[in-house]
């Protein structure tokens, strides 16, 4: 339920209805607004009408609404205004569109270095790059781990770019953190409550993928788990869906982009690299997404596709990369964005 506290409440009114919602059971999460605080109270409101009631009555409260949706902090209901916050320099969930670029996975230094050089270059406001990777086989390239973290960071230092790689293992949290600038939950563990527990304690963003299964509802959910160990910064990625279709590695779930707009505040981004699978349809659908209402892009580039150990058939080489972006300007300013 959201409680929402009258404008010009004191500081004693509000404390006290966080100490009720306390004595309650439900965990109170504070948003103070210019003119009043609103608290977002989460815990399990079945067959506790009262609880409505007990804190109506308190001095200083406006009024006690329910949320009715599973999905609680995540909700519009819970906040209205879009959500915003900066990795490194990058301001997301603002007018400007962010584009995260980079190889899927972290092979050696000099690819790392060029492709962040090429990317920084095109306009890129962030680097992607795997160094643990969730492979569909046990045998094929599991990513260079550390080293490539290290990799990541010495990009990161040579251009300025913040980085964004995936964690698998709740194992490697302390380290991914130490080196990373937002976390990647990848589509095989978007349902991975455990993991999307530890990555809520720590105050990482996080970028969200979709599970490649998951409804809108669930996806939803995800992000509720993460938000609930009290990690506010988190983007929901639309990366694709398993369909019938097999003329693409997955279906690009382009609805999914307004239908999470309308129900949550967090930003959303879409990954056209993962959700078609071939690297002459990542354009069209990057510009699709941005027309759709995306807040942000993440897009696989490569400087050799053809020998990429991973993700080659769908990465862009940069010169594309380069004129992704000179096309998604104009797009953007149709729909009221800047790149
Ligand atoms: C990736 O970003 O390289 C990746 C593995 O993505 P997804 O989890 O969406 O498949
Ligand atoms: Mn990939």
């Amino acid at each position: 339920m959201i409680v929402v506290m009258k404008s010009g409440a004191s500081k004693e009114q509000i404390q006290k209805a966080v100490s009720t919602l306390d004595e309650l059971g439900y965990k109170a999460h504070l948003i103070e607004g210019v003119l009043r605080t609103v608290i977002g109270a989460v815990g399990d409101e079945r067959g506790k009408p009262q609880d409505v009631e007990t804190l109506s009555v308190l001095e200083g409260v406006e009024k006690v609404v329910p949320i009715l949706q599973p999905y609680k902090l995540a909700s519009r209901d819970f906040k209205a205004e879009d959500t915003q916050f900066t990795i490194g320099d990058t301001l997301v969930g603002n007018k400007k569109i962010p584009v995260i670029a980079g190889p899927c996975s972290v092979e050696n230094e000099e690819q790392i270095m060029e492709i962040a050089k090429s990317v920084k270059e095109s306009g890129a406001s962030m680097l992607r790059g795997g160094a643990y990777k969730p492979r569909t086989s046990p045998y094929a390239f599991q990513g260079l781990g550390i080293e490539g973290l290290k990799l990541l960071a010495k990009a990161r230092e040579l251009t300025g770019l913040p980085i964004v790689t995936e964690i698998l293992d709740p194992h490697d949290l302390d380290a991914v953190c130490e080196y990373a600038d937002m976390l990647q939950i990848g589509a095989r563990n978007s349902q991975n409550y455990a993991l999307l527990k530890q990555v809520g304690k720590s105050k990482k963003p996080v970028l969200l993928k979709r599970g490649m299964a998951t409804t809108i509802m669930e996806f939803l959910m995800c992000a509720e788990y993460i938000l609930s160990e009290g990690n506010e910064n988190v983007i929901l990625c639309e990366r694709g869906i398993r369909t019938f279709e097999t003329a693409t590695r997955n279906t690009f779930d382009l609805n999914a982009i307004p239908v999470l707009k309308e129900k949550t505040h967090l930003p959303v981004f879409a990954d056209p690299s993962h959700g078609t699978g071939y690297w002459q349809y990542v354009t069209p659908m990057a510009l699709a997404a941005i027309a759709a209402g995306a807040d942000g892009l993440i897009i696989e580039v490569h400087n050799n596709p053809a020998v990429a150990i991973s993700d080659g058939g769908q990465s862009l080489k940069p010169r594309k990369f380069a004129a992704l972006m000179e096309k998604a300007l104009p797009v953007a300013r149709a729909v009221g964005r800047e790149m």
